[in-house]
């Protein structure tokens, strides 16, 4: 079969994410397998949102996460926006959202007209606040609020606190859209990730711990609202010969290529988890000495150890997340904050929230570090060295 010659070049030199010696956060982790998928991919004649890539790779995530079905779309958000759609938020509802999360989580909550309400989280993990989510739906309630669904992020990639969530949302007759886009992987009590809620939302962004280089999916057993979002993620268009809609949909299916780089990926998603739990151990121990820092959620055996974040206390310790950021940074060593809670957010301004002040210290005193499964000894060497070098100025050699 003719093969483009630019194909072959490639096929010649896996694609390498990695420029100069700058160590980034988490970058893809993508090599031959993946290549191989992709090229199989295409020669298949199945380049377009449709075809046996596709059809598998949902199949294959369903498995892993333990649900009836699955349904693949071009990104975490689009799948926010559907699992939201199919549990029934409506423009006049409200809808929970952590105010510790990624912007997606609120946007599709705002794309249906529907209003986020924002609830602080457990300063141990950055997740949501159960006790405070419970006082929430209450005053909501007592309010005459519609409260169409509560959205708990699975934050850096350890699972929210469900065990105290579920009954508390059974009870109260709230549907839950897991967003799990950080926690594929991942387990609580031994149930995967993306399973807890009515429906659950993956995404394999370029930074997360599997990539398509953009995707995301519905996850769940509930077969009429697999087939509403697949239906809504295709124009709506009716099964009819002409062009047929009803309804306004979106164009929101996954391509079948990057279903195909997304199969490889997940075969890889142990090995890439294993990575990073290796990582978060050796972080785990270069930090154990240092009075005043600790590891964000690190508690959690059943992490898929997306990245790893610590949290500073600059009165114990005697400097900030910002410090360490800067010494890293002049090392070409990527560091973020955590994500800047929606209620400080500009967009944002004005929403309602119930806080405690935990997201905003995790803002201020927070710092996500290198995790990515794609770094290399050597990287790691790097890192942990800079890290010690910075410790050892303020504190005296370290006892690593
Ligand atoms: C990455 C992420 C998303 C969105 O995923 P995209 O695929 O980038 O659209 C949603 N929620 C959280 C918490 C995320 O980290």
């Amino acid at each position: 079969m003719p093969v483009p010659g630019r194909l072959a070049d490639v096929a010649d030199s896996p694609p390498r994410p990695h420029t100069g010696d700058t160590v980034y956060l988490s970058p893809p982790d993508v090599g031959p397998l993946e290549e191989s998928y992709l090229i199989a991919a295409l020669r298949s004649g199945w380049v377009a949102p449709v075809g046996p890539d596709l059809q598998a790779f949902e199949h294959d995530v369903a498995t892993r996460v333990g649900t009836g079905g699955a349904v693949a779309v071009n990104s975490g958000t689009a799948a926010l926006h559907l699992a939201l759609l199919g549990v029934g938020v409506g423009p006049t509802d409200v809808v929970i959202v952590p105010t510790l999360t990624f912007v997606a989580t609120a946007n599709a909550a705002r794309y249906i007209g529907a209003r986020p309400v924002f609830v602080d989280c457990d300063p141990r993990t950055g997740n949501v606040d159960v006790d405070l989510a419970a006082d929430l739906i209450r005053a909501l309630r007592a309010r005459g609020e519609r409260v169409g669904a509560i959205v708990p992020v699975d934050m850096f990639g350890s699972c929210a606190d469900y065990g105290a969530l579920l009954p508390l949302c059974a009870e109260t007759d709230v549907p839950v859209v897991e967003d799990a886009a950080e926690a594929l992987g991942a387990c609580h009590a031994g149930r995967p990730a993306g399973s807890f809620g009515r429906v659950g939302v993956l995404s394999f962004n370029g930074n997360k711990i599997m990539t398509t280089s953009g995707g995301g999916m519905l996850v769940c057993d509930d077969a009429a609202l697999l087939a509403r979002a697949r239906h809504l993620a295709t124009q709506a268009r009716e099964p009819a010969r002409h062009y047929e809609h009803h309804e306004t949909g979106y164009n929101y299916r996954l391509s079948n290529l990057l279903a195909a780089l997304g199969r490889a990926q997940l075969l890889r998603l142990d090995q890439m988890i294993a990575r990073r739990r290796h990582l978060r151990d050796e972080y785990a121990k270069l930090f154990a000495p240092v009075p005043g820092v600790r590891l964000v959620g690190a508690q959690d055996a059943e992490s898929n150890c997306w990245l790893t974040v610590i949290a500073v206390e600059p009165q114990r310790c005697g400097w900030r997340a910002d410090d360490l950021a800067r010494h890293l940074a002049e090392r070409n060593i990527e560091t973020r904050p955590v994500w800047k809670p929606m209620h400080l957010q500009p967009m944002h301004a004005g929403a309602e929230s119930l806080l405690t002040g935990a997201a905003e210290r995790l803002f201020t005193d927070g710092l996500t570090l290198p995790s990515g499964s794609a770094l290399t000894e050597p990287q790691i060497a790097r890192v942990l060295a800079a890290i010690d070098e910075f410790l050892s100025a303020r504190t005296g050699p370290s006892l690593s």
